[in-house]
């Protein structure tokens, strides 16, 4: 693997990483067997992604939601570099430095006014577990020893890791195999009334009965606020969320909003909470948190979650990650924000939300295609079955497009610097590859 293989012939060059890479890289959720096939990347910059075949994709996915100013930015890469000079990393415990006062002080002042103190983590799957830890914590310093479940919405997604995995949709949260093991919660329906329509006594029924039925063991309330993600990609009414909002007030209930996949402008808010004009006792947030250049996450808490743990037993919060408030992390974090605030990204995220509406429009026609939905810097063609991913996938490629289908939905989350015309061909190419697929054309090869 050395220079002069390199200069001589990069297609051996890449023959040799992609045997490697299929004889011991594991990569998510595949088969090391039945390998999908992976399309190695030489570099990223702006909205595209270079192959090492030279081949040139329009990224619409900004890497799992993250990437909102697209890649290899000059401003963070500087905030990277700086930090780099300084230190990449100190233990949290018994140190601090600016990057994380930095970062917690910004996440304080953005979010919702209750929410004041914010816990570093490494991922959002780490996040989650946090704020569930923080909820059961907070119910037994509160003496309510027997709260100790929590209540969600089916179509949910919150991460890969136990408790997270818990609180997943039951059936197509990729985790039914672990459902024996896994803590027993309490699910509802997901949220019926769509993100434009009111929320009746109806919409809220069922979930207003669980919550009251099971209020003495429940410690609160987990969800996805407004758009539910890799469960589903369903987008639903706020009203729902702040009737959701007075449910746990009634019934002593900590509210905890997984903002991990909506946070930071994604759904034309800075945070989706804010559509229904509401604060959560307990916040998660990741993805978008480092503009998509490191592993970054944060829980925050309102002053009585903190209070109250903090004054019960063992008088300490019980977690604390190696990595945790990361300084790299952290500075490429309070670039990541201080970039976003500084430019016009509702001007950004509303040209796309036009975009989207325009470019997926002609998919609405084909047979086998149930809904096209857009909202904010997020478009979906939901089809009624399954789509053939490795097909699919092939084709976005061969038009020069990197979007990742899943399920039964081919889904769009640019970064937020996508130009129009990017944007277009990106949309352009989804609709043809669908056509194909409704009618017939792709098919994947037969598993082995
Ligand atoms: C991605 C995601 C998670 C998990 O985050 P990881 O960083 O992959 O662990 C949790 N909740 C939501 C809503 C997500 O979109």
């Amino acid at each position: 693997m050395g220079t002069d293989a390199t200069a001589a012939s990069p297609g051996a060059d890449i023959e040799q990483l992609l045997a490697i890479d299929a004889a011991h890289a594991w990569h998510p959720y595949t088969s090391t067997i039945d390998r999908d096939p992976v399309y190695p990347v030489r570099a990223a910059a702006g909205c595209e992604i270079e192959l090492m075949d030279g081949r040139r994709l329009v990224d619409g996915m900004a890497s799992w939601w993250c990437a909102i100013h697209g890649y290899n930015h000059p401003v963070l890469n500087a905030a990277a570099t700086e930090q780099l000079g300084r230190m990449a990393h100190v233990m949290f415990g018994g140190l601090t430095h600016a990057p994380a006062v930095g970062l917690v002080e910004r996440l304080v002042r953005l979010t919702p006014a209750p929410l004041q103190h914010v816990f570093l983590c490494d991922s959002g799957s780490v996040a989650v577990e946090v704020a569930m830890k923080m909820a059961l914590q907070y119910q037994q310093a509160a003496g309510n020893t027997g709260r100790v479940r929590f209540l969600t919405v089916r179509s949910g997604y919150h991460g890969d890791t136990f408790d997270a995995m818990s609180v997943c949709d039951p059936v197509n949260g990729m985790h039914s195999l672990f459902e024996r093991v896994l803590p027993k919660q309490v699910f509802a329906a997901p949220p019926a009334p769509r993100f434009d329509a009111p929320c009746t006594d109806a919409d809220i029924a069922e979930v207003a009965g669980l919550m009251e039925r099971h209020a003495d063991e429940l410690a609160a309330v987990i969800l996805e606020p407004v758009v539910q993600g890799a469960g589903g990609m369903r987008f639903y009414s706020p009203e729902y969320l702040a009737r959701l909002r007075a449910l746990c007030d009634r019934h002593g209930l900590l509210l905890i909003l997984d903002e991990i996949a909506t946070g930071f402008g994604r759904t034309g808010k800075l945070f989706a909470c804010e559509h229904a004009g509401i604060a959560p006792d307990i916040l998660c947030l990741g993805k978008a948190l480092t503009g998509g250049y490191l592993t970054g996450a944060a829980t925050l808490a309102t002053a009585d979650v903190a209070a109250t743990i903090s004054r019960g037993e063992p008088g300490a919060f019980m977690h604390g990650p190696t990595f945790m408030g990361n300084p790299l992390a952290c500075a490429i974090a309070n670039a990541s924000i201080d970039l976003l605030l500084s430019r016009n990204w509702q001007g950004e995220v509303a040209a796309i939300e036009a975009g989207l509406r325009a470019g997926l429009a002609p998919c609405r026609e084909l047979p086998g295609v149930a809904d096209v939905r857009v909202l904010g810097a997020i478009g979906v063609v939901e089809l009624t079955e399954p789509v053939p991913m490795r097909a699919v996938q092939q084709a976005l490629v061969e038009r020069g497009v990197w979007v990742r289908p899943f399920g039964r939905l081919v889904y769009l989350m640019p970064p937020f610097i996508i130009s129009p015309e990017q944007l277009a061909q990106v949309c352009s190419a989804v609709c043809e590859v669908v056509a194909d697929l409704v009618e017939g054309r792709l098919t994947d090869p037969p598993r082995r």
